[in-house]
């Protein structure tokens, strides 16, 4: 059994229960699991890493993303435009999704993620094109293994395709049948639900306007039957909630709830519009929020009342959303970006340093129904991040080293992260894969997609509207 010894870290930020702090202190990972924590400790391992300079945080988790939408980030078209917009030029793009395409996204988006220093993402993978391979989740899983990261990738689904008044175009959807099954397939090839589990499957059909009511309930039945957790998008814009109420007569929230979809094996992306009798409908109920600042300012969706949502004791998790809404996979930056939207929407006590970073790790935790990772223990999982203060970017900032890694720092390139006892990032690289080779590829399948599309369409995507 490997194990790991980070000897005299500047501070180790447990984010255990009672946020306990430890300075000059070690931590050591045996196997998979966090083993001791203290000073001096008194043990040999086989690797050694001098954490003089450096902060130990648990490593992030990522509650929302669609890791395929790497291949088309910064799209000229879409980059002003609304979700709706956004979407319908985006599609027939992501039409031309391969296999291959997806594995290569994978690595790519899980990369950045890695090397900005989460070190748990889930995935929502909703396009599932006609006339190429259906098991596409697979080469997602396929990514995560290769590269060493925990996974929690979603079986996401669309059956509600233009023709049947739904936004994405027929030949992206699938027929309700081909999903449930398909479901059930991942779910008993990949999901295990053992502690220090490296991939749990859960269902996640799109959104309430590309999903019909009837897939929606036995979607939820599916999953509760297999005990897997569901995910979803909602109440992310105006124009959904405009849709909701044109097409079921009830508000976003009021339709999932009709469709069995609110309980506390439930998370939710984005969660924006929602008025206060909903916020405490989340919180009764324990329904979780994927909370995705960057893309939600991107897209000008709007600001999701997060201090509201952690007084009334909602489960938040923090999320990246697709890369192509970010448009990046920047882990870090994203725990800044949640502490200055909610300060300048609500107020500078809104949301402390040390808060952003709970939502980052703790929180993804919650939704993900986890007690093995998320917090720096005896008994969890041993995956952390160490961040080199000895940096430029954090000169004259060391009166306070956790928050430093949120309010300061010019690289958010971490300079150790494992995974499950495993080191994944040495020295601010990827240990496990090819960086050079992943960026090539995606540029290539990327670059190839959207030439095909645009002979396909005729819309020159490159253009700006
Ligand atoms: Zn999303």
């Amino acid at each position: 059994m490997s194990s790991i010894l980070i000897r005299n870290a500047m501070l180790i930020a447990t984010f255990d229960d009672e946020s306990r702090i430890e300075r000059n202190a070690d931590l050591y990972i045996e196997g998979q699991e966090i083993k001791a924590i203290g000073p001096q400790l008194q043990v040999k391992a086989d690797e050694i890493i001098d954490a003089s300079r450096m902060i130990v945080l648990p490593g992030l988790i990522n509650t929302h993303h669609h890791l395929f939408q790497t291949l088309t980030r910064n799209i000229p078209r879409v980059q002003n435009a609304t979700l709706f917009e956004w979407l319908t030029t985006l599609y027939p793009i992501w039409q031309e999704l391969t296999p291959e395409a997806v594995y290569w996204s994978a690595l790519a988006g899980m990369g950045e993620l890695l090397l900005t220093g989460c070190t748990t993402t889930t995935d929502h993978l909703y396009i599932f094109p006609r006339g190429t391979s259906a098991e596409l989740l697979d080469e997602t899983i396929r990514a995560a293994r290769d590269i060493g990261m925990r996974f929690y990738p979603t079986r996401g689904s669309m059956c509600r395709g233009k023709s049947q008044g739904g936004l994405p175009p027929d030949d992206i959807v699938q027929q309700p049948d081909e999903i449930i099954r398909d479901s059930e397939r991942l779910i008993q090839t990949y999901h295990d639900s053992k502690r220090f589990s490296m991939c749990q499957i859960a269902l996640s059909p799109c959104s309430p306007f590309s999903v019909d009511e009837g897939v929606l309930r036995e979607i939820a039945q599916l999953a509760r039957q297999h005990g897997v957790r569901l995910h979803t998008h909602i109440a992310e814009t105006r124009d959904e909630e405009t849709y909701c109420q044109q097409v079921y007569g009830k508000r976003p929230l009021a339709f999932l709830e009709s469709v069995g979809w609110l309980g506390s094996d439930v998370w939710l992306a984005h969660a924006i519009h929602l008025d206060d009798g909903e916020l405490s409908q989340l919180a009764q109920t324990q329904t979780g929020v994927a909370h995705c600042p960057v893309s939600n300012m991107r897209l000008a969706s709007g600001v999701a009342r997060v201090p509201r949502m952690l007084e009334l004791d909602v489960p938040v998790g923090l999320a990246i959303d697709g890369s192509a809404s970010n448009d990046s996979s920047d882990m870090l930056g994203e725990v800044r970006q949640c502490l200055l939207v909610h300060r300048l929407s609500s107020g500078v006590g809104a949301m402390s340093a040390e808060q952003a970073l709970r939502l980052a790790t703790r929180g993804g935790a919650r939704l993900f129904g986890r007690d093995d990772i998320g917090s720096l223990e005896l008994g969890k999982a041993g995956d952390c991040i160490l961040i080199d203060l000895n940096q430029i970017g954090f000169a004259g900032a060391l009166h306070d080293p956790l928050a430093a890694v949120v309010f300061c720092g010019s690289s958010h390139i971490v300079h150790t992260a494992i995974v499950n006892g495993e080191i994944v990032v040495r020295s601010g690289r990827l240990t496990g894969v090819d960086e050079q080779s992943i960026v090539e590829k995606v540029n290539s399948l990327g670059g190839e997609m959207v030439r095909r599309a645009t002979r396909r369409t005729g819309i020159d995507v490159l253009k700006h509207r």
